[in-house]
């Protein structure tokens, strides 16, 4: 039985050789062929030398280098594409993801789950900010996307491969693995954990980061947000027509002089607005779809090392 882990890292030269001795050192984990897999992002420090030095210690260490950063997404769909054990783990190298929940969730896949979610117990640690944009974020996701994704659940999991050569299949260029690992379903099971805050090193996710997340996660998964103009449009519609009567009725019966001028001024301003906002979110998808039909690659592979593996 081999488990492979698919470790995204991006400038993480301060936490690698703690995640690789917490990994090797995990007594639930010893019984086991844990294989890692490194798939260095791009990082301009010394994250590949380090990840070169851990693949020559160790043959169960391979990593795979991209020519440049792609981001999170691309390095974990990577991962998935080049690793080949009975199950596969995705983890951030910050120890964010505890490795000795990667047990249960094996025990939990021996017993017939083929995927295990882990799922974060509270958010207790996170800026109350942070916490109330991702509950909006879910409510907001499940409510309107074809996918459900489960709240408070990461990359982190266990994927049997049948469900990665699933996952392997999708074409799309634009990557939301959060929604893309829960799209192809099969049996899944739920283990809850409390998230630690980072070994070291700092969070590369800021705010505006995660809302571009958010974007992609929304336009990947949901055509409502366009649909809703259709019903915008109506309601605006019928508004200004009951309006129009109630001028002209108005006018009819007692010839009354409307002072319009600002009232009319607003109107125009705020449907420019609404219109404008409407435009605004074609074009997000407008935009997406330009991207998809160039067919561009999801990364570039420079150089792959270990001893077990050659590259594709
Ligand atoms: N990461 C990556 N490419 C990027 C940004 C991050 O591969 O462009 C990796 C990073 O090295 C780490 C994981 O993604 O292993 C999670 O990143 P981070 O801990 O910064 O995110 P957070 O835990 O704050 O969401
Ligand atoms: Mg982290």
């Amino acid at each position: 039985m081999n488990i492979t882990l698919i470790v995204p890292v991006y400038n993480e030269q301060d936490t690698l050789e703690h995640f690789y001795r917490t990994v090797r050192a995990e007594p639930s984990l010893q019984g086991m062929t844990v294989e890692i897999l490194f798939v260095n992002d791009g990082s301009s420090d010394e994250t590949e030398a380090i990840c070169a030095e851990l693949a020559l210690r160790d043959e169960w260490v391979t990593v795979i280098n991209f020519s440049r950063n792609f981001g999170k997404e691309s390095a974990l769909f990577a991962g998935l594409e080049y690793a080949d054990g009975d199950a596969m783990v995705p983890i951030d190298v910050d120890l964010q993801d505890p490795i000795e929940l990667i047990a249960q969730m094996v025990e939990r896949w021996q017993q017939g789950a083929d995927v295990v979610l882990a799922k974060r117990r509270s958010r207790d640690a996170d800026t109350p900010l942070k916490r109330w944009s991702a509950r909006l974020y879910y409510r907001l996701h499940n409510r309107i996307a074809s996918t459900h994704i489960e709240e408070n659940v990461g990359d982190f999991r266990l994927l049997d491969r049948k469900v990665v050569a699933a996952i392997r299949q999708l074409p799309e260029q634009q990557l939301f693995m959060k929604g893309v690992l829960s799209w192809v379903g099969f049996r899944t099971e739920i283990i809850e954990y409390d998230r630690p805050p980072r070994v070291a090193g700092e969070s590369k996710f800021g705010l505006w980061r995660l809302w571009n997340l958010a974007l992609d996660g929304i336009t990947s998964f949901s055509t409502v947000p366009l649909r809703l103009w259709t019903y915008i449009g109506a309601g605006v519609s019928l508004f200004a027509l009951v309006f129009a009567v109630y001028l002209i009725v108005q006018k009819v019966l007692w010839g009354i002089d409307l002072p319009g001028y600002p009232s009319l001024l607003s109107a125009i301003l705020f449907l420019g607005g609404v219109q404008l906002i409407g435009i605004g979110i074609l074009g997000e998808y407008v935009g997406r779809i330009y991207q998809e039909t160039k067919h561009r690659p999801r990364y570039v592979v420079r150089k792959v090392l270990g001893r077990r593996r050659q590259p594709r």
